[in-house]
Formats: structure tokens, sequence, C-alpha cells
């Protein structure tokens, strides 16, 4: 067996996507979905990993070792020593010489992660004894499947698979969560979260930032590179993860965390000011909500509406799925608790990045674009119906609005209001009080429902743009794929002349236009949104406070010309140039804190 490697290791910055504010220095717990299934990912391994790779291969040997013993000790116990002599074969195997000895140089050749070398010899193991005649000899192959099954799972480790164990102060690393793991998460414990995988608009970011947890998300190799139990710094701010932090880096963070902290308290008085520019034109905020407990905490960061109600967590169980009367509840104590102000509540988003086990949508090979949101909705009237009286019904006497999410086009708005309006009937059979005059809006998300807005404008009450999938259909970039993340670019022209299309739209029959994806909390597109003419930013409640003073610090004229040139210009790289250029006019502090 190869020696370890003693060397200290040294600091390593990593730069992904930061998704949720904030700073935190912890030890590593590294959480996987199902470490028993030992699904092993393929990954390179620079060579200066090499030993730390040969280290765990080692340490997983050792351990391996002292299970099969301690299990041949108690078979031998309670069934004898001629029951507990199979295990000899498979201390056979972990002590393989020259099983050891292969993997070590193949791991050296061709650089990958231990797990997939172990499969990978391993496998050639189980396939030479399989084809063999003698049948002691075949019989040994599924030793070595057992025995290496064993060892991968001891390379896990130390993973953890369910947020709910995590007992101490820590900082989650993990290839990818999905919704329902965030949803898990204790904040007293996860003091921030970095992923191999993700981007700044997958749900998972989403979550993070409605927990108010740092996060930061597409470090590729992250999980590779660190072992549980070391220190690593994440910081959500600016999308950097380092591990093993020196004392000088920490005392830096240290000193930025201070002046963080002033800027957070400065932006705490404008709580109760209103989002005015300098030149009193007024740009309401509203907040985006993915669970009921966010709600308690819009109004600390100045919030009152809520601009957008996700559904979908009232649809993460795995075995149930909600009836009437509890969605009813849960939306009228969500309107109670923003009386007298709106809620808008969306209706069903399954699919793509979040999924319902519950709902048993088969796999498809683009979820993205497949049979989701309103298009399973309206295939499942009977299951949509549940939903839609819920709404009717929750609106009753409360400041309640709808909308539709992922329409493509006209055709769907007026099936589903078709829908709507066979519920609004059943309630008044059954004499349910009900929202007589619901407002009824659709989000603008998909390129073709943005070209069309001027069909759909009339028959509905508000149009919310959903950038986030927006510009992941128009850009033909998956919101969620990390390596495809450079090219997801909101300033980018046809995103811009969609947005002005939907906005003229809007405006031509009188209804207004929010914003409800990501970028509308993003302090240097603010100015550019506004130019826009988009009347309404929902926005995760944390990052209300920084979008107001973004707000108070500019004036409409500076946003209808920013707007007006960058309408002109052919270059994504250039129009986010102006907008930094006039946030550091505008809020030099701010653009000073993002960067
Ligand atoms: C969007 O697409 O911009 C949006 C707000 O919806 P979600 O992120 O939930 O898909
Ligand atoms: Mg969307």
């Amino acid at each position: 067996m190869s020696p370890k490697n003693t060397e200290p290791l040294s600091e390593i910055i990593l730069k992904g996507v930061g998704v949720s504010p904030g700073v935190a220095v912890g030890e590593v717990v590294l959480f996987a979905h199902d470490k028993g299934a030992s699904t092993v990912v393929d990954r390179s391994v620079s060579e200066e990993q090499i030993p730390l790779e040969i280290a765990r291969f080692d340490e997983a040997l050792i351990a391996t070792h002292r299970q099969i013993s301690e299990i041949q000790r108690k078979v031998a116990s309670m069934l004898g020593e001629e029951h507990a002599g199979i295990f000899d074969a498979h201390l056979l195997v972990v002590d393989d010489r020259y099983f050891i000895e292969e993997v070590v140089r193949e791991l050296r050749e061709k650089k990958k992660n231990v797990e997939s070398i172990i499969s990978q010899v391993a496998g050639r193991y189980i396939e030479m004894l399989s084809k063999l005649e003698d049948d002691y000899l075949r019989e040994r192959a599924a030793d070595v499947r057992d025995v290496t099954r064993r060892i991968i799972e001891n390379l896990a480790g130390e993973a953890v698979d369910r947020m709910d164990k995590i007992a101490q102060p820590c900082i989650v690393v993990a290839t990818d969560f999905s919704p329902s793991d965030t949803a898990g998460i204790d904040r007293a414990m996860v003091h921030a979260f970095a992923t191999d995988q993700g981007s700044a608009t997958s749900h998972t970011a989403i979550m993070a930032r409605a927990l108010e947890v740092p996060a930061v998300v597409g470090l590729h190799d992250l999980t590779g590179q660190v072992r549980p139990g070391e220190t690593v710094l994440v910081d959500g701010t600016r999308g950097v993860v380092i591990i093993r932090p020196t004392s000088e880096r920490l005392l830096i963070y240290a000193q930025r965390a201070e002046e963080h902290k002033t800027i957070l308290c400065e932006l705490e008085t404008l709580k109760d000011k209103p989002p005015e520019t300098t030149d009193g034109y007024y740009v309401p905020i509203a907040a985006n909500v993915g669970l009921p407990s966010d709600v308690e905490r819009i109004g600390k960061y100045g919030a009152k509406v809520v601009g957008l109600f996700r559904t979908e967590f009232l649809f993460l169980e795995e075995d149930r799925l909600p009836d009437e009367e509890e969605q009813m509840q849960v939306y009228a104590q969500v309107a109670d608790q923003c009386a007298p102000d709106n809620v808008v509540i969306r209706t069903l988003d399954m699919g793509g990045d979040k999924f319902s086990s519950a709902l048993r949508i088969a796999p498809e090979l683009n979820p993205f674009l497949g049979w989701r949101a309103i298009r399973f909705c309206l295939a499942h009237p009977d299951f949509f119906k549940i939903q839609l009286r819920a709404i009717l019904r929750a609106g009753a006497g409360r400041n309640i609005s709808m909308m539709y999410p992922m329409v493509s086009c006209l055709g769907e708005v007026l099936e589903a209001n078709i829908i709507l309006g066979e519920c609004r009937r059943e309630l008044q059979e059954e004499a349910i009080p009900f929202a007589e005059n619901l407002r009824v809006g659709v989000m603008i998300e998909i390129p073709s429902a943005a070209i069309t807005a001027d069909l759909i404008a009339p028959h509905v009450d508000f149009f919310s743009i959903g950038t986030n999938d927006l510009i992941q259909y128009t850009l033909a970039v998956d919101r969620v794929n990390e390596n495809v993340a450079y090219l997801y670019t909101p300033t980018h022209a046809a995103i811009l002349k969609l947005i002005s299309q939907v906005v003229r739209a809007g405006h031509a029959q009188h209804i207004p236009v929010s914003v409800c994806g990501e970028m509308a909390a993003s302090p240097e597109l603010v100015p550019l949104l506004i130019g826009l003419g988009v009347d309404e930013l929902s926005i995760s409640p944390p990052s209300v406070p920084m979008v107001k003073d973004v707000i108070r610090n500019l004036s409409y004229s500076d946003c209808r010309m920013l707007a007006k040139e960058a309408l002109r210009s052919t270059s994504s790289a250039e129009i986010l140039a102006q907008c930094r250029e006039l946030l550091a006019k505008s809020s030099p502090e701010i653009l000073e804190l993002i960067s």
C-alpha cells in the first residue's frame, strides 16, 4: 500500500456562481443523496490531488477490512466458523496486492477519482472471473462485486444523506441538492452550502436565497477537492469558495464582514422608505416567496406585497398530494399575513428542476421542455381544479391574485380560464364563498408567449415576466447547467427586445407588467428594467433593501436613457458595462459590495 501524504495541503480558491449572499467559515460536511447506491461519478483529478486520492483509498481499504472482519466475527459466534469462512474470500479481495497496485497505477496514469478507477479495475476482474469454467472461481466475481461496493461506500464515508441528520454547525458540500433537500436545511446548523453543479436560477439557488444561507454553486469539482472536517470559506456574495483558507485570508474576510455588516445596517434604515427615484418615479418592490414561513420575514426587509408565491413546496412530499382544504388554508394564511396587501399565487409549476415524486411524472429526455407546469395541469383538469378551487376560496374577502406559469400561447390561457370558470360555477352551486373578481395573470417566460404578448394581454389582468426561464428558453441555455452558465446573459439583445415588447403589449392594454425572475434582484440590471418600462420588481426578500437603495439613488431619466441605448446596442457585454457605469455613478458602494 502506498504511504500517506503528510504534507500540509495548501489553500485552494475556487470560483463558482454566488447564488445567495453572505460569508461563512466552517467545517465541511459532505452530503450525498443516496450514498448506499454508490453511484460512481467519473471526474478528473489534478497531479497534486493524486496523493489525496491514494490516501482516501488507503483509508477506505482499512475501513472495509475492519468491517468485514467484524461481520466475520459475528457470523462465527452466531452460526459457527464454517459459515464465517466465506468472508475469508472477501478479505482476500480487500488485501489483494495486485488489485491495490493496479488501482494506484491507473489512478496515476488516468488522473481520475479513485471511485471511478476502482469500479473500472473491479469491473474487469468481475468480467474475467464470470467467464471462467470453474464454478468456485466464477463465484468469486460476486465477492469482488460485494467488496467493491463496500469500498466505494466507505469512500463516500462520512457523507450524510439527510439534512436533518446534521447536528453540528457546518458548511454543507454536495454535488447538488434537490429542492426538497434544501427545504430540510436547519439554518442553525448549516451556515452555508456549496455545490459542484447548479446555476443562479436553479431552484436550489432560489431556495438558498429564501433560507438566507450563503451559497455558491457551479464549482465543478469541489466535492473531489475537500474532505469532511476540513475548513472552507464560502463567499456567496462574490461566488468564491476557499478550501483551507490561510490565517491572512480569514483576517481579510473578517474585515470585509465588518464592512458588509455596516452597509447592511445602513440598508435596514430604508425599511419604511419608499422605493422612489430621485426624480420621483415610484417602482414597487414585491417579494418572491417559496415557503409559507418566508412570509413572516418579508416585512423585516421592507416588502409588503408578495409578487410570486411559488406553490411547489406543497407538492414535495413523496407519497401524498395536498387536498383542496389544505391548500386553501395555506393560501388564506399567507394572504392574511400580508393583508391588506396583495399576494400573487402561482399555480403549480412542477417539472424541470422542480419535481414531485407524488405526481409520478415519468422521467423525460428534456424535462425543461416537457410535460410540466400548466401543460401538466391542463392535461389533468381534475387535479388542476383542486388548486384553482383552493385559490378561489382563499380569495374570498382576501387580496389574492393568481397567475399561470409556463404559458406558451393564448390557447393555454383560454383553456385554463375555462377550467377556472367551471370551478367558479361549482363553488357557486355549492354555495361556497369564493373570489368572484380574482385577478388572473400570466407569467411570460417562454419566447412564444413574449412574442405574442399582444394577443394574450386582452385576456389577462397582468403580466409577470419570469426572466429565469425566459433567458433559458430564448438563448437555449439550460439554467442549471454550470458548463453553459457563461452563455446565460440577461443583457443579450434578444432578452431586452422581448422584455420591451412585453411591456409595450401590456401597457397597450393598460395592464401592469412586473419582472419576478432573478434579473430583478441584480443591482446593476435594476436601472435597465426600470428604463424598459417594467412596473414592478418581485425579488427574494433579503434582496429588497439593496434594490430599494439602488432605486432611491437613481434618476428615472437616466434609466430611460440607459434602456434606449441598450436597445440599440449589439453587444451584451457593452450593455452590461453601461449598466455598471450607471450603478458606479448612482450607488458606488453597492457596486463595490457585489463586485
Ligand atoms: C422565472 O422563470 O423567472 C421564475 C420566476 O420562475 P421559476 O424560477 O420558479 O421558474
Ligand atoms: Mg419560471
